[in-house]
Protein backbone atom coordinates (compact mmCIF):
# COMPACT_ATOMS: atom_id res chain seq x y z
CA UNK A 1 0.00 0.00 0.00
CA UNK A 2 1.49 3.61 -1.14
CA UNK A 3 0.39 5.99 1.26
CA UNK A 4 -1.18 9.30 0.49
CA UNK A 5 0.73 11.86 3.09
CA UNK A 6 1.13 15.28 3.85
CA UNK A 7 3.13 17.38 2.16
CA UNK A 8 5.86 16.87 5.34
CA UNK A 9 5.67 13.52 5.43
CA UNK A 10 6.26 12.85 2.27
CA UNK A 11 9.30 14.76 2.47
CA UNK A 12 10.65 12.96 5.22
CA UNK A 13 9.41 9.44 3.45
CA UNK A 14 12.08 10.78 0.88
CA UNK A 15 14.60 12.09 3.35
CA UNK A 16 14.70 8.62 4.69
CA UNK A 17 14.87 7.09 1.41
CA UNK A 18 17.85 8.87 0.52
CA UNK A 19 19.30 7.52 3.50
CA UNK A 20 18.87 3.97 2.80
CA UNK A 21 19.67 4.63 -0.38
CA UNK A 22 22.69 6.10 0.36
CA UNK A 23 24.08 3.59 4.11
CA UNK A 24 22.05 0.27 3.12
CA UNK A 25 25.06 -1.14 0.79
CA UNK A 26 24.68 -3.67 -1.63
CA UNK A 27 26.90 -5.93 0.80
CA UNK A 28 24.44 -4.79 4.05
CA UNK A 29 21.43 -5.47 2.26
CA UNK A 30 22.85 -9.21 0.95
CA UNK A 31 23.79 -9.74 4.34
CA UNK A 32 20.51 -9.16 5.88
CA UNK A 33 18.85 -11.21 3.45
CA UNK A 34 20.93 -14.05 4.28
CA UNK A 35 19.55 -13.77 7.79
CA UNK A 36 16.89 -16.65 8.75
CA UNK A 37 16.14 -15.35 12.60
CA UNK A 38 13.85 -12.93 13.77
CA UNK A 39 16.93 -10.23 14.57
CA UNK A 40 20.15 -9.64 12.80
CA UNK A 41 22.90 -11.69 14.27
CA UNK A 42 25.70 -9.80 16.61
CA UNK A 43 27.98 -8.55 14.08
CA UNK A 44 25.63 -7.50 11.57
CA UNK A 45 22.69 -5.69 14.40
CA UNK A 46 25.78 -3.69 15.24
CA UNK A 47 27.30 -2.74 12.41
CA UNK A 48 23.62 -1.24 11.62
CA UNK A 49 22.92 0.07 14.82
CA UNK A 50 26.20 2.07 14.22
CA UNK A 51 24.97 3.29 11.12
CA UNK A 52 21.64 4.38 12.56
CA UNK A 53 23.40 5.92 15.71
CA UNK A 54 25.32 8.20 13.57
CA UNK A 55 22.40 9.32 11.98
CA UNK A 56 20.65 10.31 14.74
CA UNK A 57 17.66 7.65 13.98
CA UNK A 58 18.69 4.22 16.20
CA UNK A 59 16.27 4.87 18.77
CA UNK A 60 12.48 5.98 16.32
CA UNK A 61 10.36 6.07 19.43
CA UNK A 62 13.15 8.00 21.95
CA UNK A 63 12.38 11.55 23.05
CA UNK A 64 14.49 13.90 21.87
CA UNK A 65 15.91 14.90 25.93
CA UNK A 66 17.61 11.48 25.98
CA UNK A 67 18.84 11.49 22.27
CA UNK A 68 15.99 10.59 20.29
CA UNK A 69 14.54 11.99 16.96
CA UNK A 70 11.84 13.39 18.74
CA UNK A 71 9.55 11.64 15.91
CA UNK A 72 5.72 10.96 16.05
CA UNK A 73 3.94 8.03 15.64
CA UNK A 74 3.30 8.64 11.96
CA UNK A 75 7.22 9.37 11.22
CA UNK A 76 8.33 6.27 13.25
CA UNK A 77 5.73 4.05 11.12
CA UNK A 78 7.01 6.00 7.84
CA UNK A 79 10.59 4.95 8.84
CA UNK A 80 9.98 1.27 10.13
CA UNK A 81 7.92 0.94 6.42
CA UNK A 82 10.79 2.33 4.74
CA UNK A 83 13.24 0.03 6.22
CA UNK A 84 11.11 -3.05 5.94
CA UNK A 85 10.98 -2.48 2.39
CA UNK A 86 14.65 -1.61 1.59
CA UNK A 87 15.43 -4.65 3.58
CA UNK A 88 17.66 -3.50 6.60
CA UNK A 89 19.38 -5.41 9.07
CA UNK A 90 16.40 -5.93 11.98
CA UNK A 91 18.23 -4.75 15.06
CA UNK A 92 16.97 -6.76 18.31
CA UNK A 93 14.42 -5.02 20.08
CA UNK A 94 15.26 -5.81 23.64
CA UNK A 95 17.45 -2.79 23.96
CA UNK A 96 16.11 0.36 22.32
CA UNK A 97 12.45 -1.10 22.59
CA UNK A 98 12.02 -2.54 25.33
CA UNK A 99 14.76 -1.68 28.28
CA UNK A 100 15.27 1.92 27.23
CA UNK A 101 11.57 3.06 27.88
CA UNK A 102 11.29 1.85 31.53
CA UNK A 103 14.46 3.42 32.40
CA UNK A 104 13.39 6.52 31.37
CA UNK A 105 9.92 5.99 33.04
CA UNK A 106 11.56 4.33 36.32
CA UNK A 107 15.51 5.23 36.46
CA UNK A 108 16.36 7.24 38.72
CA UNK A 109 18.77 10.33 37.48
CA UNK A 110 21.54 7.90 38.18
CA UNK A 111 20.39 4.85 36.27
CA UNK A 112 18.93 7.20 33.62
CA UNK A 113 22.51 8.73 33.03
CA UNK A 114 24.56 5.50 32.82
CA UNK A 115 22.06 3.46 30.86
CA UNK A 116 20.66 5.78 28.31
CA UNK A 117 23.50 6.89 26.20
CA UNK A 118 24.76 3.07 26.34
CA UNK A 119 22.04 1.58 25.44
CA UNK A 120 21.67 4.15 22.54
CA UNK A 121 25.19 4.01 21.90
CA UNK A 122 25.02 0.17 21.42
CA UNK A 123 27.91 -0.22 23.79
CA UNK A 124 25.48 -2.09 25.78
CA UNK A 125 23.69 -4.70 24.05
CA UNK A 126 20.53 -6.09 26.10
CA UNK A 127 18.55 -9.81 26.85
CA UNK A 128 15.33 -9.80 28.22
CA UNK A 129 15.05 -12.47 31.47
CA UNK A 130 10.93 -13.03 32.00
CA UNK A 131 10.55 -16.35 30.88
CA UNK A 132 11.30 -19.28 32.88
CA UNK A 133 11.15 -23.25 32.36
CA UNK A 134 8.19 -23.66 33.95
CA UNK A 135 7.28 -19.66 33.50
CA UNK A 136 6.15 -18.00 30.13
CA UNK A 137 2.12 -17.20 29.62
CA UNK A 138 2.00 -17.36 33.07
CA UNK A 139 4.94 -15.05 34.08
CA UNK A 140 3.41 -14.17 37.42
CA UNK A 141 4.22 -17.36 38.87
CA UNK A 142 8.21 -17.16 38.07
CA UNK A 143 10.67 -18.59 41.00
CA UNK A 144 13.96 -17.30 40.35
CA UNK A 145 15.04 -16.09 43.63
CA UNK A 146 16.96 -12.84 44.70
CA UNK A 147 17.51 -12.33 48.47
CA UNK A 148 18.99 -9.20 50.13
CA UNK A 149 22.36 -9.45 51.56
CA UNK A 150 23.61 -6.29 52.34
CA UNK A 151 23.95 -3.86 49.18
CA UNK A 152 23.33 -7.00 47.22
CA UNK A 153 20.56 -8.68 46.05
CA UNK A 154 22.18 -12.70 45.96
CA UNK A 155 20.58 -14.63 42.92
CA UNK A 156 19.84 -18.21 42.49
CA UNK A 157 17.26 -19.89 39.65
CA UNK A 158 17.46 -19.95 35.73
CA UNK A 159 15.65 -17.97 32.65
CA UNK A 160 15.27 -19.69 29.10
CA UNK A 161 14.85 -18.55 25.69
CA UNK A 162 16.69 -15.79 26.51
CA UNK A 163 16.95 -14.00 22.82
CA UNK A 164 20.67 -13.25 21.73
CA UNK A 165 22.23 -13.71 25.15
CA UNK A 166 25.20 -14.91 23.78
CA UNK A 167 25.97 -11.21 22.56
CA UNK A 168 24.66 -9.38 25.31
CA UNK A 169 26.69 -7.59 27.79
CA UNK A 170 23.64 -6.79 29.59
CA UNK A 171 20.34 -8.17 31.00
CA UNK A 172 17.25 -6.89 32.26
CA UNK A 173 15.46 -9.57 34.61
CA UNK A 174 12.49 -10.14 36.95
CA UNK A 175 13.50 -12.17 40.19
CA UNK A 176 11.12 -13.18 43.04
CA UNK A 177 11.90 -11.10 45.88
CA UNK A 178 8.91 -12.45 48.56
CA UNK A 179 6.69 -15.09 48.57
CA UNK A 180 3.91 -13.18 50.54
CA UNK A 181 0.36 -12.03 48.99
CA UNK A 182 0.03 -12.55 45.40
CA UNK A 183 2.06 -14.12 43.19
CA UNK A 184 2.39 -10.76 41.34
CA UNK A 185 3.22 -8.80 44.48
CA UNK A 186 6.79 -10.59 44.83
CA UNK A 187 8.69 -9.40 41.83
CA UNK A 188 11.54 -7.33 41.22
CA UNK A 189 13.24 -5.58 38.15
CA UNK A 190 16.62 -5.71 38.06
CA UNK A 191 19.77 -5.24 35.65
CA UNK A 192 22.89 -7.22 35.34
CA UNK A 193 26.29 -7.26 33.55
CA UNK A 194 26.51 -10.24 31.93
CA UNK A 195 29.97 -11.14 32.83
CA UNK A 196 29.36 -11.74 36.71
CA UNK A 197 30.45 -14.58 38.41
CA UNK A 198 27.79 -17.26 38.52
CA UNK A 199 26.46 -16.31 35.90
CA UNK A 200 26.48 -18.66 32.89
CA UNK A 201 24.64 -19.34 28.99
CA UNK A 202 23.64 -22.20 27.37
CA UNK A 203 22.77 -22.17 23.55
CA UNK A 204 19.55 -24.08 22.49
CA UNK A 205 19.75 -24.91 18.87
CA UNK A 206 16.17 -23.95 17.58
CA UNK A 207 14.54 -26.56 15.08
CA UNK A 208 16.77 -24.42 12.08
CA UNK A 209 19.59 -25.35 13.53
CA UNK A 210 20.67 -21.93 14.33
CA UNK A 211 21.57 -20.35 17.91
CA UNK A 212 19.31 -17.17 18.49
CA UNK A 213 18.41 -18.36 22.29
CA UNK A 214 19.47 -19.74 25.15
CA UNK A 215 19.11 -21.05 29.13
CA UNK A 216 20.67 -18.46 31.42
CA UNK A 217 21.54 -19.83 34.70
CA UNK A 218 21.81 -17.74 38.17
CA UNK A 219 24.20 -19.21 40.76
CA UNK A 220 24.62 -17.02 43.65
CA UNK A 221 24.63 -14.27 41.62
CA UNK A 222 25.36 -10.83 43.19
CA UNK A 223 23.28 -7.78 41.74
CA UNK A 224 23.55 -4.30 43.64
CA UNK A 225 20.44 -3.24 45.04
CA UNK A 226 21.45 -0.23 42.96
CA UNK A 227 20.78 -2.08 40.00
CA UNK A 228 16.71 -2.54 40.51
CA UNK A 229 14.54 -0.79 38.52
CA UNK A 230 11.61 0.78 40.89
CA UNK A 231 10.90 -0.62 43.96
CA UNK A 232 11.30 -3.56 45.71
CA UNK A 233 7.99 -6.11 44.43
CA UNK A 234 6.74 -3.40 42.29
CA UNK A 235 8.64 -5.10 39.37
CA UNK A 236 5.43 -6.73 37.97
CA UNK A 237 4.56 -3.13 37.18
CA UNK A 238 7.64 -2.35 35.52
CA UNK A 239 7.47 -5.46 33.84
CA UNK A 240 4.08 -4.79 32.24
CA UNK A 241 4.76 -0.86 31.24
CA UNK A 242 7.79 -3.09 28.93
CA UNK A 243 5.74 -5.66 27.84
CA UNK A 244 3.70 -2.55 26.18
CA UNK A 245 6.51 -1.36 23.90
CA UNK A 246 6.79 -5.51 22.38
CA UNK A 247 3.46 -4.99 21.32
CA UNK A 248 3.25 -1.56 19.71
CA UNK A 249 1.93 -0.50 16.57
CA UNK A 250 4.82 -1.00 13.43
CA UNK A 251 5.07 -1.65 10.05
CA UNK A 252 5.09 -5.66 10.09
CA UNK A 253 2.98 -5.67 6.92
CA UNK A 254 5.39 -3.87 4.72
CA UNK A 255 8.10 -6.77 5.52
CA UNK A 256 5.71 -9.82 4.56
CA UNK A 257 5.07 -7.84 1.31
CA UNK A 258 9.04 -8.32 0.87
CA UNK A 259 8.55 -11.65 1.41
CA UNK A 260 5.87 -11.79 -0.87
CA UNK A 261 8.16 -10.82 -3.59
CA UNK A 262 10.85 -13.17 -2.77
CA UNK A 263 7.92 -16.15 -3.01
CA UNK A 264 7.27 -14.24 -6.08
CA UNK A 265 10.64 -14.60 -7.65
CA UNK A 266 10.97 -18.34 -6.72
CA UNK A 267 7.76 -19.26 -8.09
CA UNK A 268 8.96 -17.51 -11.32
CA UNK A 269 12.48 -19.80 -11.47
CA UNK A 270 11.18 -23.21 -10.24
CA UNK A 271 9.54 -25.54 -12.64
CA UNK A 272 6.02 -26.83 -11.97
CA UNK A 273 6.62 -30.03 -13.56
CA UNK A 274 4.43 -29.32 -16.43
CA UNK A 275 6.78 -27.96 -18.71
CA UNK A 276 6.93 -24.16 -17.41
CA UNK A 277 7.77 -22.34 -13.88
CA UNK A 278 5.05 -22.46 -11.11
CA UNK A 279 4.01 -19.75 -11.30
CA UNK A 280 2.57 -19.32 -15.09
CA UNK A 281 1.33 -23.20 -14.67
CA UNK A 282 -0.40 -23.21 -11.27
CA UNK A 283 -3.56 -21.15 -10.86
CA UNK A 284 -3.92 -22.58 -7.08
CA UNK A 285 -0.89 -21.31 -5.83
CA UNK A 286 -1.02 -18.20 -7.95
CA UNK A 287 -4.62 -17.49 -5.64
CA UNK A 288 -3.27 -18.89 -3.00
CA UNK A 289 -0.74 -15.78 -3.07
CA UNK A 290 -3.01 -13.16 -3.97
CA UNK A 291 -5.48 -14.25 -1.44
CA UNK A 292 -2.61 -13.75 1.37
CA UNK A 293 -1.61 -10.21 -0.19
CA UNK A 294 -5.35 -9.74 0.13
CA UNK A 295 -4.70 -10.08 3.68
CA UNK A 296 -1.16 -8.25 3.79
CA UNK A 297 -3.42 -4.71 2.64
CA UNK A 298 -5.77 -5.03 5.01
CA UNK A 299 -2.98 -5.31 7.72
CA UNK A 300 -1.29 -2.56 6.02
CA UNK A 301 -4.08 -0.66 6.63
CA UNK A 302 -4.99 -1.81 10.06
CA UNK A 303 -0.98 -0.62 11.05
CA UNK A 304 -1.61 3.00 8.84
CA UNK A 305 -4.55 3.39 11.33
CA UNK A 306 -2.51 2.01 14.32
CA UNK A 307 -0.72 4.53 13.69
CA UNK A 308 -2.71 7.15 12.93
CA UNK A 309 -4.13 7.09 16.46
CA UNK A 310 -1.50 7.10 18.31
CA UNK A 311 -0.42 10.44 16.37
CA UNK A 312 -3.72 11.78 17.59
CA UNK A 313 -2.95 10.72 21.16
CA UNK A 314 -5.44 7.96 21.10
CA UNK A 315 -4.21 4.63 22.37
CA UNK A 316 -4.92 1.70 20.08
CA UNK A 317 -6.70 -0.64 23.27
CA UNK A 318 -6.98 -4.49 21.83
CA UNK A 319 -5.76 -3.88 18.48
CA UNK A 320 -2.67 -4.24 19.58
CA UNK A 321 -3.07 -8.20 19.83
CA UNK A 322 -4.88 -7.97 16.32
CA UNK A 323 -2.01 -6.88 14.81
CA UNK A 324 0.54 -9.08 16.63
CA UNK A 325 -2.11 -12.23 15.90
CA UNK A 326 -2.47 -11.32 12.22
CA UNK A 327 1.21 -10.14 11.58
CA UNK A 328 2.74 -13.46 13.04
CA UNK A 329 0.15 -15.29 11.30
CA UNK A 330 0.69 -14.01 7.62
CA UNK A 331 4.54 -14.21 8.45
CA UNK A 332 3.64 -17.81 8.93
CA UNK A 333 2.13 -18.19 5.80
CA UNK A 334 4.35 -16.22 3.60
CA UNK A 335 6.93 -18.72 4.64
CA UNK A 336 4.81 -21.86 4.13
CA UNK A 337 4.60 -20.20 0.77
CA UNK A 338 8.41 -19.77 -0.17
CA UNK A 339 8.70 -23.52 0.85
CA UNK A 340 6.07 -24.64 -1.18
CA UNK A 341 7.50 -22.99 -4.00
CA UNK A 342 11.26 -23.93 -3.49
CA UNK A 343 10.11 -28.01 -3.51
CA UNK A 344 12.83 -29.98 -3.39
CA UNK A 345 15.48 -27.60 -2.88
CA UNK A 346 14.01 -26.74 0.64
CA UNK A 347 15.07 -30.18 1.82
CA UNK A 348 19.05 -29.72 2.13
CA UNK A 349 20.88 -27.75 5.21
CA UNK A 350 21.45 -24.82 4.15
CA UNK A 351 23.50 -23.58 7.32
CA UNK A 352 26.48 -23.07 5.73
CA UNK A 353 24.83 -19.83 3.48
CA UNK A 354 23.18 -18.46 6.68
CA UNK A 355 24.15 -15.33 8.71
CA UNK A 356 26.41 -12.54 8.75
CA UNK A 357 29.97 -13.46 7.18
CA UNK A 358 28.91 -17.18 5.68
CA UNK A 359 31.25 -17.58 2.86
CA UNK A 360 29.28 -20.87 1.69
CA UNK A 361 27.01 -21.03 -1.57
CA UNK A 362 23.06 -21.70 -0.79
CA UNK A 363 22.63 -25.58 -2.14
CA UNK A 364 20.49 -24.81 -5.12
CA UNK A 365 20.05 -21.17 -6.52
CA UNK A 366 20.59 -18.01 -4.54
CA UNK A 367 16.76 -17.82 -3.51
CA UNK A 368 16.94 -21.60 -2.00
CA UNK A 369 19.32 -20.30 0.84
CA UNK A 370 16.51 -18.77 3.45
CA UNK A 371 13.26 -20.51 3.18
CA UNK A 372 13.17 -23.30 4.64
CA UNK A 373 14.97 -21.47 7.99
CA UNK A 374 12.48 -19.10 7.80
CA UNK A 375 9.85 -21.10 7.85
CA UNK A 376 10.89 -23.24 10.66
CA UNK A 377 12.08 -20.25 12.67
CA UNK A 378 8.69 -18.50 12.24
CA UNK A 379 6.42 -21.19 14.29
CA UNK A 380 7.60 -19.51 17.32
CA UNK A 381 6.44 -16.27 16.10
CA UNK A 382 2.84 -16.84 17.26
CA UNK A 383 4.81 -18.00 20.58
CA UNK A 384 7.06 -15.88 21.49
CA UNK A 385 5.95 -11.48 22.50
CA UNK A 386 2.50 -12.95 24.01
CA UNK A 387 0.90 -16.51 22.12
CA UNK A 388 -1.79 -16.73 20.19
CA UNK A 389 -4.58 -18.49 22.60
CA UNK A 390 -3.41 -15.58 24.82
CA UNK A 391 -3.87 -12.78 22.57
CA UNK A 392 -6.93 -14.26 21.61
CA UNK A 393 -7.84 -14.72 25.35
CA UNK A 394 -6.88 -10.77 25.78
CA UNK A 395 -9.48 -10.04 23.03
CA UNK A 396 -12.29 -12.14 24.16
CA UNK A 397 -11.78 -10.32 27.67
CA UNK A 398 -11.09 -7.05 26.19
CA UNK A 399 -13.90 -6.79 22.41
CA UNK A 400 -16.28 -9.52 23.50
CA UNK A 401 -16.26 -9.27 27.48
CA UNK A 402 -16.12 -12.68 28.36
C1 LIG B 1 12.04 -17.91 19.62
C2 LIG B 1 11.66 -17.47 20.98
C3 LIG B 1 12.32 -16.39 21.57
C4 LIG B 1 12.00 -15.99 22.86
N1 LIG B 1 12.71 -14.97 23.43
C5 LIG B 1 12.51 -14.68 24.73
C6 LIG B 1 13.34 -13.72 25.40
O1 LIG B 1 14.25 -13.13 24.80
N2 LIG B 1 13.12 -13.49 26.71
C7 LIG B 1 12.13 -14.10 27.41
O2 LIG B 1 11.97 -13.83 28.58
N3 LIG B 1 11.31 -15.02 26.80
C8 LIG B 1 11.50 -15.32 25.50
N4 LIG B 1 10.72 -16.25 24.88
C9 LIG B 1 9.74 -16.97 25.68
C10 LIG B 1 8.30 -16.63 25.34
O3 LIG B 1 7.95 -15.40 25.88
C11 LIG B 1 7.45 -17.79 25.89
O4 LIG B 1 7.78 -18.94 25.12
C12 LIG B 1 5.98 -17.49 25.81
O5 LIG B 1 5.63 -16.51 26.75
C13 LIG B 1 5.14 -18.77 26.06
O6 LIG B 1 5.50 -19.35 27.26
P1 LIG B 1 5.88 -20.90 27.35
O7 LIG B 1 6.89 -21.20 26.30
O8 LIG B 1 6.22 -21.20 28.75
O9 LIG B 1 4.56 -21.67 26.94
P2 LIG B 1 3.25 -21.86 27.84
O10 LIG B 1 2.91 -20.56 28.49
O11 LIG B 1 3.46 -23.04 28.71
O12 LIG B 1 2.17 -22.16 26.74
C14 LIG B 1 2.04 -23.46 26.14
C15 LIG B 1 0.79 -23.43 25.26
O13 LIG B 1 -0.36 -23.20 26.09
C16 LIG B 1 -1.07 -22.04 25.64
N5 LIG B 1 -1.60 -21.31 26.78
C17 LIG B 1 -0.90 -20.84 27.85
N6 LIG B 1 -1.73 -20.20 28.70
C18 LIG B 1 -2.95 -20.22 28.14
C19 LIG B 1 -4.22 -19.71 28.54
N7 LIG B 1 -4.37 -19.02 29.67
N8 LIG B 1 -5.28 -19.93 27.72
C20 LIG B 1 -5.14 -20.62 26.53
N9 LIG B 1 -3.94 -21.15 26.13
C21 LIG B 1 -2.87 -20.95 26.92
C22 LIG B 1 -0.04 -21.20 24.89
O14 LIG B 1 -0.63 -20.35 23.95
C23 LIG B 1 0.80 -22.29 24.24
O15 LIG B 1 0.18 -22.75 23.08
C24 LIG B 1 10.99 -16.66 23.58
C25 LIG B 1 10.32 -17.74 22.99
C26 LIG B 1 10.65 -18.14 21.72
C27 LIG B 1 9.94 -19.32 21.14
Amino acid sequence: MDMVLADADEAFRQEVRAFLAEKLTPQLRAAAERQAGVFADGELSRIWHRILYEQGWVAPAWPKEYGGPGWGPLQRFIFDDECNRAGTPQIPVMGLQMCGPVIMHYGSEAQKAFFLPRLLSGEHYWCQGYSEPQSGSDLASLQCRAVREGDDYVVNGSKIWTTHAQYANWMFLLVRTSTEGKPQAGISFLLTPMDVPGLSVAPIISISGEHEVNQVFFDNVRIPVANRLGEENAGWTVAKHLLEFERGAGAGSSRIRKMIGQVLAIARGEASGQGGNLWDDDADFRGRLAALEIEVAGLAYAERNAAEALSAGRGIGPTASVLKLQVSTLQQKVTELAVEALGHYALPDQRGALGYGANAAPIGPDHAATPTARYLNYRAATIYGGSYEVQHNILARLVLGL
